[in-house]
């Protein structure tokens, strides 16, 4: 299975366009500390890709990446589609992006698609432009195209809202997610297994709690790449971000008792962190906590980067 990192960090960026912190200022002065919007790439058939959440950045992320790069033909485009782990607005604006498409998929589940087309009402907006297939991700796999190449489901992992659906009244009056909830679907980690080698990846850029089931799927996959949006739970309070630890804010932390470091060393899978926050000190590439890391067997996934499984 081959998959193309095409961005890092958690909202906004890194630098975020309207923040001066310690972690941003030093990404404008030092280019290679730059990261952008978490996503991922991942080739689902020879010439057939699949984007890892559509941030707002896409365009670029896509032109950034031969392999998503356009042609033979004047409009042959090699991304097939959008597979959305939630539906915050850093993870879904750039379905907008792709109007100019002649069509693609977007695979979500069914609380983050009564988001997208109740409230955000982008099946409305983007008919006239192109043809979007709405398809649904639930928990148990099924081939991601045709060829049956790559297979998928979803794992539940937070009932965490997005703020502009916050309100059971607020998705419900626009005709959205059906507001029964506290469906953990709003959240989930993506499970993709190649079905000829069956190795597979388990892709979680935000994570609020570690149920046995999540357990089962780290335990079971070849790659972990996890949400690594804070180095330790007190990080949003001392930073002043916050008046909310990193597990309140629906992030485990990395480091620390409850941190996830602990429960990744020692897997089988090779495990990466991704979603960093500006204010996590792995923003810095020569903070020490890149060594305790490296002691712990975990990496920090980077920009631009090729994983093969
Ligand atoms: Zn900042």
């Amino acid at each position: 299975m081959l998959l193309q990192v095409l961005g890092t960090a958690a909202g906004g960026g890194l630098p975020q366009w309207n923040c001066a912190c310690p972690g941003c200022a030093g990404a404008s002065a030092h280019p290679h500390r730059r990261r952008r919007h978490a996503s991922l790439a991942l080739r689902a058939d020879e010439d057939r890709w699949y984007l890892v959440n559509a941030t707002p950045d896409i365009g670029d992320r896509i032109e950034d990446s031969p392999a998503l790069r356009p042609g033979p033909g004047a409009r042959d485009t090699p991304v097939a589609g959008v597979i959305l782990t939630d539906a915050e607005l850093d993870h879904t604006l750039g379905i907008a992006r792709l109007r100019e498409a002649s069509g693609f998929d977007v695979l979500a589940t069914r609380p983050v698609h009564g988001a997208l087309t109740g409230l955000m009402r982008l099946h409305d907006i983007l008919a006239p432009y192109t043809r979007v297939e709405w398809r649904e991700l639930g928990g148990e796999p099924e081939p991601l195209t045709k060829g049956g190449a790559v297979e998928i489901d979803a794992v539940p992992v937070s009932p965490k809202r997005p703020c502009y659906a916050a309100t059971v009244e607020a998705a419900n009056g626009a005709g959205g997610a059906d507001g029964t909830d506290d469906d953990p679907a709003w959240v989930v980690a993506l499970r993709l297994r190649e079905t000829a080698t069956g190795r597979s990846l388990l892709y979680a850029p935000a994570l609020a709690r570690w149920t046995d089931t999540f357990q089962d799927a780290v335990e079971a996959a070849d790659c972990v790449i996890l949400d690594g949006t804070f180095w330790d739970d007190d990080e949003p309070l001392r930073t002043g971000i916050s008046d909310r630890t990193a597990t309140g804010m629906g992030h485990l932390p990395i480091a620390g008792p409850g941190g996830t470091a602990r429960r990744l060393s020692g897997l089988r899978a090779r495990c990466l962190y991704t979603h960093l926050n500006d204010t996590n000190p792995l923003c810095d590439p020569d903070a020490p906590q890149h060594t305790l890391l490296g002691e712990w067997g975990l990496e920090v996934a980077a920009d631009r980067m090729v994983i093969e499984l």
